[in-house]
C-alpha cells in the first residue's frame, strides 16, 4: 500500500530543523501515532538531498536503536515527508533539561542509554554509516527508556574504507578534535576514517546527560565557533567528581581521547566494564 499525505492527521509539532518540519500524526484508519517529517517542496537542494540521503539511510538499517522509518512519501506539491515511529519521551536534550522535574539522571541512566546508543552505533557502523550528528537532540527516547539514533541528514556512507570525511557539516559542539585538525588528531596521513568521531560526539552527550550543561564550556556560556574549537582541540577533559565510579570515569576517557587512533570503537565500547552486563530490557 502507498501512504498518502491524507491518511494522516497533524496533532502538533514536535520540532524544526534546518528545513523541515517534524508533526506528531494519527492515521486516520488506524489511530496509530507516528512522527512526520516534511521537507518542503520549494527547500534549497541541500536540504532536499539531506532528506534524501536520510531516507536511504533509514532504509539500509535495521536496528532496535535507530529510529525506524515506515514509509516516504511525496506530495503533489513536491513536500517530502519521511513516516517515522513516534518516541514519546521526545530527545535526550528534553532530558537534560527537565531532569529535575521526573527523570534522576545517575550513572545508572547514563550506563543504559550508552549501551543503547553504542548498540545502534555499532550497526551504523558495520554498515559503514557515519551518523556525523550524535548529540542530544538527536537521540530519542520512549516512556520504556529505549533509546534510538534519528537524524541522518548529515550522515555519510563510506563507499570506499580510506574515503576521508571531513567536511563541517553537524553542530560544532559535538564535532570531535580530528574534523578540526585531521593531521594532529586523524588517524596518520591528515585523514580520518569518520568512525571515530561519532565516539568522541556520544563521550561528549553522555557528560552533558551527567553535567546538566555542555560540558567543555562553563555553564551557559554561548560560544563562537574558534572557542569552541579551542575548548575541542586545546581544553583539559572535563573533571568528574570524585564521588563518580572508576568505570564510569575510565568510559568517559576511552570515548574523548583527542588522537582518535586512541578512542575505543563502538565494538570495543560495548565489552566495557560501564556497559557490559548493562541490562536496559523494558521490565
Ligand atoms: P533536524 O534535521 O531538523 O534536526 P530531526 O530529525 O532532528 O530534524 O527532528 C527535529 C526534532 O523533532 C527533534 O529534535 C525532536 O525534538 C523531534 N523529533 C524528530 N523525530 C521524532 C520522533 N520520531 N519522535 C518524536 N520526536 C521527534
Ligand atoms: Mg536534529
Amino acid at each position: 500500500t502507498t501512504l498518502a499525505a491524507s491518511d494522516f492527521e497533524k496533532l502538533q509539532v514536535l520540532g524544526h530543523g534546518n528545513g523541515g518540519t517534524v508533526y506528531k500524526v494519527r492515521e486516520k484508519r488506524t489511530s496509530n501515532i507516528y512522527a512526520l517529517k516534511v521537507v518542503h517542496g520549494d527547500s534549497d537542494s541541500d536540504v532536499r538531498r539531506q532528506i534524501l540521503r536520510e531516507i536511504s539511510i533509514l532504509r539500509r538499517t535495521d536496528s532496535p536503536h535507530i529510529v525506524k522509518c515506515h514509509g516516504v512519501f511525496e506530495k503533489p506539491c513536491g513536500d517530502i515527508a519521511i513516516l517515522m515511529e513516534y518516541m514519546d519521551e521526545g530527545t535526550l536534550d528534553n532530558l537534560i533539561k527537565n531532569q529535575s522535574k521526573n527523570i534522576n539522571m545517575n550513572e545508572e541512566l547514563i550506563a543504559k542509554i550508552a549501551k543503547q546508543v553504542l548498540q545502534g552505533l555499532d550497526h551504523l557502523h558495520a554498515h559503514k554509516i557515519v551518523h556525523r550528528d550524535i548529540k542530544p537532540s538527536n537521540l530519542l527516547v520512549n516512556k520504556d527508556v529505549i533509546v534510538k539514533i534519528s537524524d541522518f541528514g548529515v550522515s555519510k556512507m563510506m563507499c570506499r574504507t580510506l574515503d576521508p570525511c571531513n567536511s563541517y557539516v553537524g553542530t560544532c559542539a559535538y564535532m570531535s578534535p580530528e574534523r578540526f585538525d585531521p593531521e594532529t588528531y586523524g588517524t596518520g596521513g591528515g585523514n580520518y576514517n569518520g568512525y571515530a568521531a561519532d565516539i568522541w560526539s556520544l563521550g561528549l552527550t553522555l557528560l552533558e546527560l551527567y553535567m546538566g550543561h555542555f560540558p567543555l564550556l562553563p555553564q551557559g556560556q554561548r560560544p563562537d565557533w574558534a572557542t569552541l574549537m579551542c575548548a575541542i582541540c586545546f581544553g583539559d577533559r572535563p573533571s568528574l567528581p570524585d564521588s563518580v565510579s572508576e568505570e564510569f570515569r575510565s568510559f568517559i576517557e576511552c570515548c574523548l581521547q583527542k588522537d582518535s587512533s586512541k578512542r575505543l570503537s563502538a565494538s570495543d565500547l560495548l565489552l566495557h566494564p560501564f556497559v557490559k552486563d548493562v541490562d536496559y530490557s523494558v521490565s
